[in-house]
């Protein structure tokens, strides 16, 4: 067996742990003689793994008892449109932060629910290279609430700091960074995040969502796209996932087992870190161009001198077992996804080549 260094950007790598575990349990699961699979949703073999899943996430993030930890489906793009049919009544107003492609396509699906506006933008020609300060932020008092993302998987820039919104919920699209260090949810009303990137395969979507947001959100919707729903049936109202919930578990328990969330922090600076000072150390060859402040520790953005380049390093790479690295395909350059299952080891192997590869010119 030959495993890859996996810098995909998502649907990315899992923790090879959580794999062999799934390995090992994929034909007789805790000797019922199936697979989790296989299960009744109902049943007590999965409830045991669903509800593990839950008090994981809530023990790895310090979760309170007034959060609501909801297993959904149609990613966070269905959450997109989810988060403003909830909380959007008519005759209010949400704000949208622009900081990327994924919080554009937010407010754009919100546009077709209520009346939203952009209470900040760092957009020049389409392009973002950072994420604004609060000054720089038109804040209306009386949004339903504000909507930010926190990691910009396509520009490689994150917020290290977090908007004051006073008394307005802040919902954030986490996708690309939950779990990523040590987080306080407490300062943000709703959470949202399809679990590929950080946290687990696709096809299940974490939501973690303030009890009274929820229990005053709007009963004017369909049953099945209600927080309430989710919540008042531990997310189990119709058949979720349940394989894409028993490998996040495997991945969260892997989680705790290594240290929790300090040490899956030091792991992720210490890749960041690494990247970012070999890009540096070569401006001649390699060019971030995201403002510093603003640097990802998720999605490592750079470009080389051409397109001609970037295309050589990709397939040089690739050639000695590194895959991944092109950027999206609405921004090109080299994108390095480093998320939670990457491996301090892999970024040591990258850097390595980028030293190498900036050598040979
Ligand atoms: C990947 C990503 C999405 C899209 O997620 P889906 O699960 O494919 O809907 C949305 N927001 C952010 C920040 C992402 O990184």
């Amino acid at each position: 067996m030959a495993r890859v260094h996996n810098f995909n950007a998502g649907p990315a790598g899992l923790p090879l742990p959580a794999l062999e575990r799934a390995q090992r349990e994929l034909l007789d699961f805790e000797g019922t003689g199936m697979s989790i699979m296989e299960h009744s949703h109902r049943g007590k073999a999965f409830e045991a793994v669903h509800n593990e899943a839950i008090s994981l996430l809530r023990q790895l993030l310090g979760l309170s008892d007034d959060y609501h930890v909801l297993f959904m489906q149609g990613g966070a793009a269905m959450q997109f449109a989810v988060v403003p049919m909830n909380l959007l009544p008519p005759g209010r107003s949400a704000d949208y932060i622009l900081t990327g492609g994924w919080s554009e396509k937010a407010l754009e699906e919100a546009k077709r629910v209520g009346t939203v506006r952009v209470a900040g933008s760092t957009a020049v020609d389409k392009r973002y290279t950072r994420i604004p300060h609060q000054g720089e932020l038109s804040l209306d008092p009386n949004a339903a609430y504000v909507h930010m993302t926190t990691n910009n998987t396509l520009f490689g820039t994150q917020w290290h700091w977090l908007p004051d919104t006073g008394d307005v919920p802040l919902v954030a699209d986490m996708s690309s960074d939950i779990l990523w260090r040590k987080m306080d949810i407490s300062r943000f009303a709703l959470v949202y995040a399809g679990a590929q990137k950080n946290i687990g395969p696709s096809g299940i979507t974490v939501v973690l969502a303030r009890k009274d947001l929820v229990d005053s959100a709007r009963k004017d919707i369909p049953v099945i796209f209600r927080y309430a729903t989710y919540a008042a049936n531990n997310s189990l109202y119709n058949t979720p996932p349940t394989f894409a919930i028993y490998l996040m578990r495997n991945v969260l328990a892997y989680t705790l087992e290594i240290g929790g969330l300090e040490e899956v922090e030091r792991r992720n600076r210490k890749k960041g870190e690494l990247l970012y000072e070999t890009i540096d150390a070569h401006p001649d060859v390699f060019r971030a161009p995201v403002e510093k402040e603003s640097r990802s520790f998720m999605n490592v953005v750079f470009r080389l001198a051409s397109e001609e380049m970037e295309k050589r390093f990709v397939a040089e790479a690739a050639k000695e077992g590194m895959v991944g690295l092109a950027g999206h395909r609405s921004t090109g350059g080299i994108r390095v996804s480093i998320y939670n299952a990457v491996p301090v080891a892999s970024v040591e192997r990258l850097t390595a080549f980028m030293r190498d590869f900036a050598k040979r010119g």
